[in-house]
């Protein structure tokens, strides 16, 4: 993918950051009117909503369907904003381009599965391969899984390309409604430099409380833009209730964000990178000897007939690393992943020394 060009509508490059808001679903008329009209004032260019929705329980609200298409483009009319929604088939893409919608989003569940990615790639490629895609990170954390739905579009000849990060699925009750595990996107901007990023921060929070912290995060991260769901009436949404904003709230959060143009100068960066250097080898030096520690525990026990995971243990030393944690300013999602990582790979390594004959 070595000619991605930015992201543009009609010819124009769109300029960074790029905001895009409105609805997680159009619902009727009048709120995808009201809304868009009040995202004006917020300073909104592109206008979002979901005509068609993946929903994942049947049952719920599947999308107002083609009847809403010409909402969208009253919105244009009305406001002179441009228009996005999700496709997920190459019926969709077909009414949502002939109805002169902008901006194309895959959704997330459609990311992860590679026929319908082609068979989108393929109509698009036919009816406008210069509109401007984005392709959410799948529901599993799988980056090949993303670029290869990024590689579909590229082959097919589509050319302005970004992604959406929208965070990844985790079981039980976390923080995040989808954990956003940067690391994800931020490899993919070092594997494709030129391939914009915009951070969905609603459906990674799922909170509307979440959304300016996630969303300064995202910018102080260099990614290029943010897409935020944003309602009339945000309590009464069709779905995603829980993580729209008023565009009154939207324009807050934009105003407070910080965009960091002052580069840091060279010298202060040198001396701090200087100092994770240094703290990375002590980390490994430390980490090193826990393994061998963890080893030695691990032939006592083999030795002894006992078995490699004792779960009250476990459970001790995560309760008390993360009370020691929180009291250094350090969260607990951090800790249990960091502890949960280490414990795993001391279980690993006891578990080669079963397969060792006994002494
Ligand atoms: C959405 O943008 O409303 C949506 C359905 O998102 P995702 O595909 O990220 O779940
Ligand atoms: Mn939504």
């Amino acid at each position: 993918m070595k000619e991605i060009l930015p992201l543009a509508i009609e010819g124009s490059e769109l300029s960074k950051p790029i905001i895009i808001s409105g609805p997680c679903s159009a619902e009727t008329r009048e709120q995808v009117l009201e809304t868009a009209r009040r995202l004006v004032y917020a300073g909104v260019k592109i206008f979002r909503a979901g005509i068609w929705k993946p929903r994942t329980k049947p049952g719920g609200f599947e999308g107002v369907g083609e009847q809403g298409l010409p909402w969208l483009n009253e919105v244009k009319e009305i406001t002179g904003m441009k228009t996005a929604t999700e496709v997920a088939t190459p019926n969709h893409v077909e009414l949502a381009i002939k109805a002169g919608v902008d901006l194309l989003w895959i959704g997330a569940r459609t990311t992860a599965n590679p026929f319908a990615m082609q068979e989108i790639a393929d109509s698009i490629a036919v009816l406008k391969p210069d509109i401007t895609v984005l392709v959410k990170n799948p529901i599993n954390p799988d980056i090949e899984l993303w670029i290869g739905a990024l590689q579909r579009l590229y082959n097919a000849g589509i050319r302005h390309l970004g992604v959406i990060h929208r965070g990844f699925s985790t079981y039980g009750l976390q923080t995040y409604r989808n954990h956003p595990q940067w690391r994800i996107p931020l490899e993919l901007r070092i594997r494709y430099p030129q391939l914009p990023i915009i951070c969905d921060p609603s459906h990674i929070g799922g909170k509307r409380e979440l959304i300016a912290t996630l969303s300064q995060q995202a910018l102080d991260m260099g990614l290029d833009g943010l897409i935020i769901e944003s309602h009339y009436n945000p309590d009464t949404a069709w779905s995603d209730a829980a993580q729209q904003v008023t565009p009154e709230n939207l324009e807050v959060i934009l105003n407070n964000l910080v965009y960091r143009t002052t580069p840091i100068p060279e010298e202060n960066l040198t001396s701090l990178r200087q100092q994770i250097d240094q703290l990375d080898n002590d980390l490994l030096d430390i980490l090193a000897k826990r393994m061998n520690i963890s080893r030695e525990i691990g032939k006592y026990k083999h030795s002894h007939n006992i078995p490699i995971v004792q779960s009250g243990r476990f459970s001790d030393i995560m309760s008390s690393r993360i009370t020691a944690a929180k009291n250094l300013g350090m969260s607990e999602e951090f800790m249990r992943t960091v502890f949960s990582a280490i414990h795993e790979e001391s279980v690993r390594m006891q578990l080669t020394l079963d397969n060792e004959p006994h002494p």
